[in-house]
């Protein structure tokens, strides 16, 4: 095969990868995609080719593979068993890359250190994001590593879109409104100039809606504005997180309900959103088939922020030329895309019910005001892009070094 770049998202107990083949003129193939789950308890590592044919499926007892290091090492067994040699670069997708981060970075001890110090930005992800980088750093310094951030697109946005109405030395130390799913809303920046290039130029309003959902505010493809801040809890709510809410409840939890510190952190990431709304399930798919009223109240809460935050975007932009869905929810529930956009009839909006209902590419009516897609989002592949040029520069500069 070809040589690869190997893209790697590391979780708690699972470490999720795609492999991309270089290809002529630096066309990026994906050959793989798969993952190592429940290290520690169940390891098990699958992944499927890029026509979906099963290519490894093999577990583990949890001495064998008790420890990320030990799940590096079988996935290192397998790419090299399946490729015939390593990758010429792993590439790593690190949720916060703090003030100062705004490019793809090759990964040294000293990169490690300073991503280290935004751990407290982001508690839960960032100690992952950066425990395999370690790993590989040790066993294979030669290695190419490449860190892409979630937060990089968001980097550019004006002071006023930076600042929370805090004093200054906060700020000063990083906390900022930082926005989230940037590698998303890169992603679809650069594909409207290929499927969309009437809008790709004016103002955009992009909803990622997954499990984790946020909104970015798009000007000639560069974000100004995000509904997420400081941490990925802000803006819409999610899965099971409850999105924008009065700092005083979390007062109110800590002082009136005795709760500690680690139990409000729990109970935000885990215990809110559409989940703690409906009761129900954090999944939009069980909401839709379910009859329970308290669905119905989680998914009209949904849809409503959605269409408020559309409204607020819209006037950080000026105005809005288009709308776009993406990420699980906004690629697949016509349900969802057809009830924000009737909460904002107001803005001219009209979708076509037929290719909104068959999740097509251009999904508003000949007379909307604002041209409406569906694209789904490649964070992956943004990042294998990132890391090719990564790739490209230091081998050029190695060229120019050995000529001097
Ligand atoms: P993501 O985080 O982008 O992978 O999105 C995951 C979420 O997408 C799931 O939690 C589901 O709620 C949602 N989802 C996936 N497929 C559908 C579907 N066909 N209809 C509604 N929601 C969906």
């Amino acid at each position: 095969m070809a040589e690869t770049i190997l893209v790697v998202n590391a979780g708690s107990s699972s470490i999720k990868f795609q492999l991309f083949a270089i290809g002529q003129g630096d066309q990026l193939d994906r050959r793989l995609k798969g993952q190592i789950e429940g290290i520690g308890t169940r390891p098990r590592l699958s992944a499927r080719d890029a026509n979906g044919a099963s290519a490894v499926d093999e577990s583990w007892s949890p001495d064998e593979v008790g420890e990320l290091s030990d799940a590096l090492d079988r996935l290192v067994v397998f790419l090299r068993n399946y490729v015939g040699r390593l990758p010429v670069a792993i590439s790593h997708r690190v949720v916060h890359g703090g003030p100062d981060f705004v490019e793809p970075t090759t990964v040294t001890a000293r990169i490690i250190d300073r991503l280290q110090r935004f751990i407290p930005f982001a508690p839960l992800h960032q100690p992952n994001n950066l425990a395999p980088m370690k790993i590989v750093l040790e066993r294979q310094p030669q290695l190419l590593q490449v860190a892409c951030f979630d937060t990089a697109f968001h980097r550019g946005h004006p002071e006023i879109a930076d600042r929370y109405a805090i004093p200054e030395n906060l700020y000063r130390e990083g906390v900022r409104r930082y926005g989230f799913h940037g590698l998303s809303y890169e992603y679809i920046a650069m594909r409207l100039r290929e499927v969309a290039p009437e809008i790709a130029d004016g103002g955009v309003v992009a909803a990622h809606l997954g499990s984790g959902a946020s909104m970015c505010a798009l000007s000639a493809g560069k974000s100004i504005e995000s509904t997420m801040g400081f941490t990925a809890l802000d803006g819409l709510p999610m899965g099971t997180r409850p999105g924008q809410m009065d700092a005083g409840i979390v007062l109110y939890l800590i002082n009136e309900k005795g709760m500690t510190t680690k139990e409000v952190e729990h109970f935000l990431y885990h215990d809110c959103g559409l989940k703690g709304l409906s009761g129900i399930s954090n999944d939009v798919r069980d909401l839709l088939a379910s009859s329970d009223p308290r669905a119905k109240l989680a998914l009209d809460y949904f849809t409503y922020r959605i269409a408020l935050f559309v409204g607020l975007l819209a006037a950080a932009l000026g105005g809005i030329d288009g709308l776009v869905f993406t990420a699980g929810i906004g690629e697949n529930a016509p349900g969802i895309r057809q009830a924000v956009s009737d909460r904002l009839s107001w803005l001219g909006i009209e979708l076509s019910e037929m290719a909104n209902r068959k999740n097509e590419l251009r999904i508003s009516s000949k007379r909307s005001r604002v041209a409406c897609y569906v694209v789904p989002t490649d964070e992956e592949l943004m990042i294998a892009k990132h890391t090719l040029g990564v790739l490209r520069k230091s081998t050029s500069e190695q060229l120019k070094e050995k000529r001097a």
